[in-house]
C-alpha cells in the first residue's frame, strides 16, 4: 500500500525527506519495510505538494527515475506533504490517480482502499452534484474520498473533526476498508491510522508524520491504530477516534 509524509516547521529541502533520509520516500517506494494488505513496492505513481502555494506536482510511475522532480525537490518548503502509489487492484494508474490531491489550499492523500469499491459508497458519492463526480481527478477510492473531504473542508469545519466523521462513515459503510489519511494547509498537519501505520516525529523545529521511519532517530512514535493525530512543531495531539 502507498507510503506518505507529511512535514511541517523550519522551512528545509523537501529532498531531505524524499531523497536524502535513510530510508526516505524513494527508498521506500522501492524498499518499503512494512507493506500490509498485498503490495510490495510502490512504483505506480507518486507526488509531492509544498508550501507557499500548495505547488503540486505528481506523475504515474517510479520516482527515482525522474530527473525533474530531482531539481524540483531543492525547493526549501516549511510545510510539504509526498507519497509514492502502490495502486489498488482495478484502479487505473496515471497522474491525476496520485496524491497529493488539492483544492489549492489544502493538500490530502490516502493510504488504503475503500473495500468493495464503488459499490459500498455509493451512498457517500451520491451527497456529491454531478459537477463534482465529473470533475474527479480519476475514478478512483481516493480521488472520491477527497471529492468529498474538500466539499466539507470548504465550510470552515474543523479539519480533525472532518477527517473523523469521513473515516467513520467510510467504514460503517465499508467496514475493511484501510483509511490512514494526512491533510495539511501549510498550518497543522492532521493524520487518521485505520489498519495502516503511520508514525511521528518532532525534532528541532519540526514535525513529520511518515508511514514509516525515515531514519533511526528513537525519537519516531508510532500512532496507535485509529487514532487521529493533529501536529503543529511544538505540539502534537493523538486521540482516538
Ligand atoms: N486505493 C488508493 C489508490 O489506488 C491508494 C492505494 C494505496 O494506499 N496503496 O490510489
Amino acid at each position: 500500500m502507498c507510503r506518505h509524509l507529511a512535514y511541517l516547521g523550519r522551512a528545509m529541502p523537501i529532498a531531505s525527506l524524499l531523497y536524502d533520509a535513510p530510508h526516505s520516500l524513494e527508498h521506500q517506494s522501492y524498499a518499503p519495510g512494512d507493506m500490509r494488505a498485498g503490495g510490495t513496492v510502490n512504483v505506480d505513481g507518486y507526488g509531492v505538494g509544498w508550501f507557499p502555494g500548495p505547488v503540486r506536482y505528481r506523475r504515474a510511475g517510479t520516482l527515482w527515475s525522474d530527473p525533474n522532480l530531482r531539481q524540483l525537490a531543492g525547493t526549501e518548503s516549511a510545510a510539504f506533504l509526498a507519497a509514492v502509489r502502490s495502486a489498488t487492484t482495478g484502479m487505473p494508474v496515471s497522474d491525476a490517480a496520485c496524491a497529493p490531491f488539492t483544492d489549492g489550499t489544502w493538500l490530502f492523500s490516502h493510504n488504503g482502499r475503500v473495500d468493495g469499491w464503488p459499490h459500498s459508497v455509493a451512498e457517500l458519492a451520491k451527497t456529491l452534484d454531478v459537477t463534482d463526480l465529473l470533475t474527479m481527478d480519476a475514478p478512483t477510492d481516493s480521488a472520491l474520498l477527497w471529492t468529498v473531504l474538500r466539499r466539507r473542508l470548504e465550510t470552515g469545519k474543523n479539519p480533525a473533526q472532518t477527517l473523523v466523521e469521513l473515516v467513520q462513515e467510510v467504514a460503517d459503510a465499508a467496514p475493511k476498508s484501510r483509511l490512514n489519511f494526512l491533510l495539511t494547509n501549510g498550518e497543522v498537519l492532521v493524520g487518521t491510522t485505520w489498519t495502516h501505520a503511520l508514525w511521528v516525529l518532532q525534532r528541532g523545529e519540526g514535525v513529520t508524520l511518515a508511514s514509516e521511519p525515515l531514519d533511526d532517530d528513537p525519537g519516531w512514535r508510532e500512532i496507535p491504530d485509529r487514532h487521529v493525530i493533529t501536529a503543529v512543531p511544538s505540539t502534537v495531539e493523538v486521540r482516538p477516534l
